[in-house]
Parts: structure tokens; sequence; C-alpha cells
């Protein structure tokens, strides 16, 4: 499965993409159909398919951490910024490797779609 997943494969450099961070733990890139000037996907580097089979805290604490940074580092952290995992079909998951989402630099509506 992860072989041919994806963001695995974004993870070990055999698919490119605009990098924005990474650690140890995570790496952030940027979404290739941007939703607002800013938007980042930050996924573990581990491959775990949604929310829904995360076992540890820590995993879901890291993509949080780094996605902050990011906003930090983007001048949208003050401004307000939104931070989003969609699990499954009715969220709209595409990407079945665990993905938080860093949107910003406009303002956006509640509740979302
Ligand atoms: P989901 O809909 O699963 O929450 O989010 C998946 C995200 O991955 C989408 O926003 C989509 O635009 C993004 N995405 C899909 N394929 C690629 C790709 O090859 N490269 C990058 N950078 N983003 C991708
Ligand atoms: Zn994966």
């Amino acid at each position: 499965m992860a072989d041919a997943c994806l963001f695995c494969r974004i993870v070990r450099g055999e698919i490119p993409a605009k990098m924005v961070a990474e650690n140890e733990h995570c790496v952030a890139f940027r979404d290739i159909n941007p939703q607002a000037p800013t938007h980042v996907v930050v996924v573990p580097r581990a491959h775990v398919a949604s929310l829904n089979e995360v076992s540890d805290a820590g995993t879901v604490g890291e993509l949080a951490l780094m996605a902050r940074e990011i906003a930090k580092r983007e001048g949208i952290a003050d401004g307000g910024y939104r931070t989003v995992i969609n699990t499954n079909a009715d969220a709209g998951q595409t990407v079945f490797h665990l993905h938080l989402h860093l949107i910003g630099g406009r303002p956006m509506g509640w509740p979302p779609g």
C-alpha cells in the first residue's frame, strides 16, 4: 500500500512537490490545487490511511505544530488560518494518507461546505 501511495511517494521524493517544511516526523508541501493564498498539506512520514487508523496522540500533534510554524512563517498566524483533516467519504477525503490542510490568507466562511 505504502509503495503506491501518492503522499508516501512525495515523502520519498519520487514525485515532485513544492516542499515547505520537514522534520523527522512529518513533511509539508504546497497543495497542487490551492483553495487559498496559503494551502499547505502536512503529512506524517509514516503511512497512516486516515485519522481513523491513528494509534498515538503524537502523530496528530506533530502535524498541528508544524502547521502552526508554517502559519507563522507565512504571516497568517495573527490574521487567522484554518486546519482541516478530512476523514473518509462524507468529508471528501481523496488521498488516503493522513494529512492536515493548512489554509489561510483570505477570510473563510463557516460552516464549511
Ligand atoms: P483530501 O481531499 O484528501 O483532504 O486532500 C487531498 C489534497 O491533496 C487535495 O487538496 C489535493 O489538491 C492534493 N493533491 C492531490 N494530488 C496531489 C499531488 O500530486 N501533489 C500535491 N502537492 N497535492 C496533491
Ligand atoms: Zn502513504
